[in-house]
């Protein structure tokens, strides 16, 4: 878990909330996403939503570094697998060539010199 800090895209007040590292952001909006859904900061840090609305200054379980705007805004997250065209990458094909290693170099053949 970790400290992570959100400016207001009105008014630049920071929050700061606590949540899982491993989620990642998308980005910040002052609109929602279309389609997607928001938790409240206080679902942090196991939010299951999309992202989480935040009420500038007024929002619980934040720290705002001032009174804020009052209005909302938006923290999307990266959203995995669903609705995500994954780029699949083709499996290269490649010719694994076949090679010998070449034959050892023995002594001369058989017969040793013959007097
Ligand atoms: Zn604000």
């Amino acid at each position: 878990m970790a400290d992570v800090t959100y400016y207001c895209p009105r008014c630049e007040t920071l929050a700061t909330v606590e949540r899982d590292a491993y989620l990642a952001d998308k980005s910040v909006t002052p609109y929602p996403l279309e389609g997607w859904s928001y938790d409240p900061p206080s679902a942090l840090p196991h939010a299951d939503a999309d992202g989480v609305r935040f009420v500038c200054g007024e929002s619980d379980g934040v720290d705002w570094s001032e009174d804020g705007c009052g209005e909302p805004f938006y923290l999307n997250f990266v959203r995995h697998d669903e609705g995500r065209e994954i780029d699949s990458e083709p499996a290269s094909e490649y010719v694994e060539l076949n090679v010998r290693p070449s034959e050892p170099r023995g002594p001369q053949g058989p017969g040793g010199p013959t007097p």
